[in-house]
């Protein structure tokens, strides 16, 4: 059973007039799904909030508390494009929660996998700094509560976002027990991911960045992701999978594009259950990152729900 966590709050994060994350991506999502046969193979459950201490398991306090200060006040900048209103803070705290309401569901043996159809995304928030649309890193706050709550030693986090995921890779990046994989458009917004960056001391080896030049074909990269991603989490085992879906290489984005089609989603899905059938009895979520088509990055989600829900 695949379930998709959902809540209204999170269509409250105003990001003002004309920015590309906005509430619309969701809303035309849900739309778009209640329309579809998908709507009647999943069920829908609601998130609960996370915690401050599960918030701070990657952010530092003060930068949490900071948030929250600025959500309260009603309005304020992070950087030149990340912005926070008078309910982000909520909406931030229910995105990293929708993640933990998925474990416990599988961990519970309630679900086998689960999509969070969540804003803000996460994967460029470090430690220290929202930055890129990202406020908290919902799925690096994920892994640390799979390890913590239920005792799981080995998670493989998948980026296939068109952006590199520099948060999630800062707060891993010396940890052996979180293999990182992100497969980026390259040079490209934030600047990092080069194949060379592998993690350090520890957790050497336990970061794989796949730079990809914006002309890269999509049969190359569904072959790359395949190979390269297929043999090293393998390798490595995970006993649980988190994915960053971002679907902003989707080929018509407007802030990506890494040319791959809609049906691209549902064959990179397949390849990530694949492993995560062999290693660890199916156990996936995903959450939503980038993706800002508003016309078709539900379609790109139908695609990637198809493939949970088989
Ligand atoms: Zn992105």
């Amino acid at each position: 059973m695949t379930t998709l966590i959902y809540d209204d709050i999170f269509l409250e994060h105003d990001t003002g007039y004309g920015h590309p994350e906005n509430a619309l991506r969701l809303k035309n999502t849900i739309a778009h799904l209640k329309l579809s046969e998908m709507w009647q193979r999943f069920r829908i459950e609601k998130p609960r909030k996370a915690s401050f201490d599960e918030i701070c398991s990657i952010h530092d306090a003060n930068y949490v508390r900071g948030i929250e200060q600025i959500a309260q006040r009603g309005s304020g900048w992070l950087d030149a494009d990340t912005c926070i209103s008078e309910k982000s803070y909520e909406a931030a705290l229910y995105a990293a929660g929708a993640p933990l309401t998925a474990i416990d569901g599988i961990m519970h043996g309630e679900i086998t996998n689960a999509f969070c159809l969540v804003r803000p995304p996460g994967h460029h928030a470090t430690p220290t700094r929202g930055m890129g649309f990202c406020l908290f890193n919902n799925v690096a706050i994920a892994a640390r509560y799979i390890q913590k709550k239920y005792n799981i030693e080995r998670v493989l986090i998948v980026d296939w976002d068109v952006h590199h995921g520099n948060g999630t890779q800062d707060a891993f990046y010396e940890d052996p027990s979180v293999l990182y994989f992100s497969m980026h458009r390259y040079p490209f917004y934030p600047g990092t991911g080069k194949q060379d960056e592998t993690g350090e001391g520890k957790g050497k080896g336990f970061t794989i960045n796949i730079p990809l030049s914006d002309d890269t074909d999509r049969e190359a990269y569904i072959k790359t992701f395949k190979d390269v991603m297929g043999t090293r989490a393998k390798q490595f085992n995970p006993q649980f999978i988190l994915i960053s879906a971002g679907f902003d290489t989707y080929k018509h984005d407007p802030i990506g594009g890494l040319g791959l089609e809609l049906e691209d989603f549902y064959e990179l899905t397949k390849i990530v259950i694949g492993v995560a059938k062999a290693c660890c009895n199916g156990r996936v979520v995903s959450c939503l990152e980038g993706g800002y088509h508003l016309t078709d990055l539900p379609k790109c989600i139908e695609q990637h729900l198809m493939a949970l829900a088989e």
